[in-house]
């Protein structure tokens, strides 16, 4: 892997977090990231336009819905994902794996892979971890992922252990197929992660952890978090994990997602996030502020006419008032579902951006603590959803 770098320009004095640089084929970005979703090849409601615009660094895409539309060989066909969908900067695919076992309740999980029944039309398919990267190659995103098995909260030990056995065999798989199929076409230009699981038992994610370790990847992803257990286990186990994984490589933690929960995420170490909620809450009128959450049809801001959030320097902030995106939303107006999109996510951008300004200002602690303290000013605990959007 010639084309992937990362690089730590500071590390905080006092916590875990750290600013970086992540180097792809695509450009570099830097680091805590958020990567807004963008499922089946768009971050629903925007255009790649709008996620340069809102100043978006890199972005997912979803393995298991890119196979079974349009398939990976048409996107290959097209150029592969940055030219189909027209964004030249950085892309991360997942494996399919979470989606797989999240929209299906047919799973059949053997050594060999996992088999499926699409969700749309019935058909039966198998991801094998040779397939996933096989997938992974074609779609030709920069940081590509492991097929892992989740599971799900709560989960036996023995259960943990099972999956996190078959896990690893196809951590190791997927390494086999991405170095050979990067052998055969000489394009290395994909990152290939690994990733940690071992749901909620210390030992486990310590197995996991050290096992992956091993095998050397070039960042590593911490999944299985996030699905109901208490937070303050959440977070043992991130910081367990980060433990584990060596310091020069970026870690990623799937699926988490509240600005809350990414602020304490970040003080541990991580420097990479996807979620769903952003884009999803906005397209259901829940808006993400400085403030904490705004729900905009609330009939309080019927005759409100000032921005979203004051502080926010996006278009929408700019330019709109929350009485007219309440208007937007009450009518059903597609607009409202875009602008409110744009708010949210510039809003998580902008996150990410005081986060990294404050670590290389050496004030991270002090700054993290006014964050929380005005966010969760007047709302009560967001919860985490992670899944399809
Ligand atoms: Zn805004």
């Amino acid at each position: 892997m010639d084309n992937f770098e990362f690089r730590i320009i500071k590390k905080d004095k006092n916590s875990n977090a750290r600013v970086g640089v992540i180097k792809t084929p695509h450009g570099e970005v830097s680091t805590p990231i958020f990567m807004p979703v963008g499922t089946q090849a768009s971050v629903k409601t925007l255009s790649s336009e709008d996620l340069k615009e809102i100043r978006a660094e890199m972005i997912l895409g979803n393995t298991y819905h890119l196979y079974l539309r349009p398939g990976h060989q048409l996107v290959e066909k097209a150029g592969g994902l940055h030219k189909f969908m027209s964004w030249d900067r950085p892309i991360l695919t997942d494996s399919g794996g979470f989606q797989v076992f999240s929209l299906n309740s047919l799973t059949k999980t053997s050594e060999e892979g996992v088999r499926f029944q699409s969700h749309l039309d019935g058909s039966y398919h198998l991801f094998t971890p040779e397939k996933v990267i096989e997938v992974q190659h074609a779609l030709g995103a920069d940081i590509i992922m492991v097929l892992d098995e989740p599971v799900l909260y709560p989960c036996s030990l023995e259960q943990a252990e099972r999956a996190n056995k078959l896990t690893l065999n196809w951590a190791e798989r997927c390494r086999q197929a991405h170095k050979e199929l990067e052998d055969k076409d000489f394009k290395h230009t994909q990152a290939l992660f690994g990733i940690i699981q071992g749901s909620t038992y210390p030992e486990l994610r310590k197995n996991s952890a050290e096992a992956l370790v091993k095998l050397d990847f070039p960042g590593y992803a911490i999944g299985g978090l996030s699905l109901g257990e208490p937070k303050s286990t959440t977070f043992e186990m991130v910081d367990l994990c980060v433990s584990y994984i060596p310091e020069e490589k970026p870690r990623y933690l799937m699926g988490v997602g509240t600005p809350k929960d990414m602020v304490e995420a970040i003080c541990l170490g991580i420097d990479m996030f996807d979620c769903v909620l952003p884009t999803r809450n906005a397209r259901n009128a829940s808006l993400f502020t400085r403030f904490g959450k705004l729900i905009i049809k609330n009939s309080e801001y019927a005759d409100d006419f000032s921005p979203i959030d004051p502080e926010c320097g996006c278009s929408v902030c700019r330019n709109y008032s929350r009485a007219y995106l309440r208007h937007l939303f009450n009518t059903g107006e597609i607009s409202a579902l875009r602008l409110a999109t744009i708010h949210s996510l510039y809003f998580y951008m902008d996150l990410m951006r005081m986060a990294k300004e404050a670590i290389l200002s050496g004030n991270f602690l002090e700054w993290k603590n006014d964050f929380l303290k005005k966010y969760q000013s007047n709302q009560k605990e967001e919860r985490n959803n992670v899944g399809n959007n």
